[in-house]
């Protein structure tokens, strides 16, 4: 004999059914409102449960979706009565896994689906049942169920307003600022491989191991760096339970993998954290990766992979006026190729371009990290040295003069050529307007090319700077006044060179 608990605080449709429930050969508990009735449940496993949707103390749903995470339960059909036009009460029924919702007045249709429910339920384990029936409080495990669902759809909420970071780095400081308040771990750590961004939060005394099993368990190569984030927000436990780690995904497409150290009193919830992280980064992470696609590709001139004018425009805005305020030093050249147009008329137009393309390599592997190089138009390029004197500016583009005149460039044809370039040079003075700073540098490039090319050449002529130069640089530059006899071996010689070989 199949056995039912009826949920239903109404005492004449209670009786009406139940009457007819039993007509029909079952047998059948009673219960007035949700909580006694999922007591019930507990206590004793039935074969199904049918209740109203909106019952007093729990309703229905909340009951269908505690008795599906209750393991003596999780497999009883639950069958809900309710308005089952109302979308709303659809969706609810539905999402809490209800076996179906139907009209309270469509009786027939009731027992229908409760025939069919019978009929595919597995066949019970009793002594399973046994293990989880009893005395527990139920009200206080429905609470505790509520709880965990709120909790899982709050964390969810803010993982995926992390969507509106725009960097990665932004994305993880404040996914960390979050997790860590609600849950203790000694190191969290994320990879996405196509942003090659991999980043821990740890804590300060535990950096340098913590780095290294956060890599091994991500499959994070040496030759990726690391944004650390360090505080005392995370556990300093010693390593108790192994790293976990889980895979986060964009729909079917695995973008990153996120891990996470347990402390000792995080232990018990850190996989069903990181299982909500998993599930909800995706979405964040990618919207982050286009917008600084987005950015890069709006920064960036896309020959030679230098920022473009407009960027470099920006960054002078920003840093311009800082320099003035701290009264930093900051020097600007603008740094022209000699004979351009002659590499383009006699080697073609993607010479030209592979020239480009490999004086821009040089002239920035030729600059510390923090100096700004940029294609400032056609062949020319401009360079801020930011913290940099005068002769410093100097110093620097005269490495970057001689480096781009002793590189050669195999052109895609397979010719293989070098090329010269003039240099202007001049350095932030008190309250200069930005473009004045620039006009200068351009000004002094001219004289470079009118003075032979091939130069660096400073704005203020003749300065004092040049005096405070190593010996051995001083004599290059005076070798090579601001004006000097034409020395106009650039493309000329080159020409030589592809015509030997
Ligand atoms: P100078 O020594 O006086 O600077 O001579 P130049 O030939 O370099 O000067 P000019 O300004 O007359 O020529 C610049 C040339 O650069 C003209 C233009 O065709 C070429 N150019 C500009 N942008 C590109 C580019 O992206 N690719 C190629 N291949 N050529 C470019
Ligand atoms: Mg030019
Ligand atoms: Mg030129």
């Amino acid at each position: 004999m199949h056995r039912l608990i009826l949920i239903d605080p109404e005492p004449a449709s209670r009786a009406h059914l139940s009457k007819r429930l039993e007509g029909l050969g079952y047998a059948v508990t009673l219960a007035e409102d949700g909580i006694s009735g999922a007591g019930l449940a507990l206590a004793d496993p039935p074969d199904a449960v049918i209740a109203d949707l909106w019952t007093p103390g729990a309703s229905g749903v909340q009951i269908c979706r505690f008795l599906r995470s209750e393991p003596a339960t999780a497999m009883v059909p639950v069958l809900l009565r309710g308005n089952e036009s109302d979308r709303r009460n659809r969706f609810w029924a539905r999402r809490a896994g209800a076996a179906t919702l139907v009209s309270k007045g469509r009786i027939g249709e009731l027992l229908r689906v409760l025939d069919r429910e019978l009929e595919i339920a597995p066949k019970r384990d009793d002594f399973f049942m046994q293990l989880s029936g009893g005395m527990m409080d139920v009200r206080e495990r429905i609470a505790r169920h509520l709880d965990v669902t709120l909790f899982e759809s709050v964390i969810a909420a803010e993982v995926r307003a992390l969507a509106a970071c725009d960097t990665p780095e932004r994305l993880f400081d404040r996914l960390t600022q979050f997790v860590s308040q609600v849950h203790s771990y000694r190191w969290l750590a994320m990879y996405a491989p196509d942003l090659s961004f991999f980043a821990i939060h740890q804590h300060p005394e535990a950096a340098d191991a913590a780095e290294d099993s956060a890599r091994r368990i991500l499959g994070v190569g040496a030759a990726q760096q690391a944004f650390r984030l360090e505080d005392e927000d995370t556990s300093d436990d010693l390593p108790k339970a192994d790293p976990i780690v889980q895979t986060i995904s964009l729909g079917q497409t695995p973008i990153g993998r996120i891990a996470l150290s347990p402390s000792r009193k995080g232990e018990m919830e850190s996989s069903s954290i990181l299982t909500i992280l998993s599930r909800e980064l995706g979405g964040p992470l990618r919207v982050t990766s286009l917008v600084e696609e987005t950015r890069r590709l709006a920064s960036t001139d896309p020959l030679t992979g230098l920022l473009n004018r407009r960027a470099f425009n920006q960054w002078m805005e920003h840093e311009g006026p800082r320099a003035h305020r701290y009264e930093h030093p900051l020097s600007l050249a603008l740094l022209d190729i000699d004979h351009f147009k002659s590499v383009n008329d006699r080697h073609g137009h993607d010479a030209g371009d592979a020239v480009l393309v490999n004086v821009a390599l040089v002239v920035r592997e030729s600059l510390r990290e923090a100096d700004i190089v940029a294609r400032w138009g056609g062949e020319e390029i401009v360079i801020a040295l930011p913290d940099t004197d005068h002769e410093g500016g100097l110093r620097a583009c005269e490495r970057v003069r001689a480096a781009i005149e002793a590189s050669r460039i195999t052109t895609p044809s397979g010719a293989s050529l070098s090329v010269t370039a003039s240099v202007g040079v001049a350095s932030l003075r008190k309250n200069e307007p930005l473009d004045m700073l620039v006009a200068r540098a351009d000004a002094a490039m001219y004289r470079a090319k009118s003075g032979g090319r091939n130069r660096v050449v400073s704005d203020s002529q003749g300065s004092d700077a040049q005096a405070e130069l190593p010996e051995s640089e001083r004599r290059h530059l005076e070798e090579q006044p601001a004006v000097s006899e034409p020395r106009d071996l650039g493309v000329a010689v080159d020409a030589r060179a592809v015509a030997n070989g």
